[in-house]
């Protein structure tokens, strides 16, 4: 059986046995890897440090016939000001929950893998973070192959969106013309178009100073999310955290 070196960020784990954790990491080569981390949870188990939620580390992994496990790991950022912070933490959760659903395993992936990175240094220091959530959620859908047609109406083509309606089922926004052809389709303001646009093309970390009112906000709320749940089919567990703590 192999042994291998990879990065990855720790994005789930799951206590196994009596000590030890099956880990979800991400790794620029091979993406999504489940590897199990042996007597993790004794007191100065080697392990500890580099396998803690979030945690980016370099590891040595030995493959096994179900289940990989990990031989040794070195951190390399631990991202506590993330873990100290009850809703960085529900935020960040949230984050690793949405790129676990929205990956397949074994699939190479460095380009989200940066992405992923990235989003947790943004998320020690994001002030506003519903603004955060709804860039994260549209930029990983683009990354994933599901980006939204938002510069045009999706079906027509039309370019003058004077009123516009964003449907989740065809992917993008659709004139006054051609709204009935999704009668789930929600109606936004331009302002919240013109944010979602600004998510597309600009980078993660122009978009930290954004400031919007109340408004703006719910209104995204309610396209983005209800975009992300259209594709991935499901609802992420965490979701259901960040509305109970009403964090949403
Ligand atoms: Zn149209």
């Amino acid at each position: 059986m192999g042994v291998y070196t990879t990065e990855a960020i720790v994005v789930g784990y799951r206590d196994f046995r009596e000590a030890d954790r099956i880990l979800t990491l991400f790794s620029p080569e091979r993406g999504k890897i489940h590897a199990v981390a042996r007597g993790v949870r004794q007191p100065r188990s080697p392990l500890m440090a580099g396998t803690q939620l979030f945690s980016y580390s370099k590891f040595l992994l030995v493959e096994g016939k179900n289940l990989d496990s990990v031989s040794q790991c070195e951190l390399k950022e631990s991202f506590f000001k993330i873990r100290e912070d009850l809703d960085r933490m529900a935020y960040g959760a949230y984050f690793a929950e949405l790129l676990r659903i929205s990956t397949r395993e074994c699939e190479k992936s460095e380009e989200v893998f940066r992405f992923f990175l990235k989003t947790l240094f943004l998320l020690e220091v994001w002030e506003d973070l519903k603004i955060m959530a709804r860039t994260f959620e549209l930029k990983l859908m683009a990354l994933q192959g599901f980006k939204p047609q938002i510069f045009c109406c999706v079906n027509c083509g039309g370019k003058g969106l004077e009123k516009v309606w964003f449907s989740s089922i065809l992917g993008g926004t659709l004139c006054e013309k051609c709204k009935s052809k999704d009668n789930k389709a929600i109606k936004i303001s331009k302002e919240a178009l013109s944010v979602m646009r600004q998510i597309l093309k600009k980078r993660f970390e122009e978009l930290i100073e954004l400031k919007l009112s109340e408004d703006i906000k719910n209104e995204l709320k309610e396209a983005i999310l209800d975009f992300v749940l259209h594709q991935l089919e499901r609802k992420p567990r965490t979701l259901c955290f960040l509305e109970e703590i009403s964090m949403l």
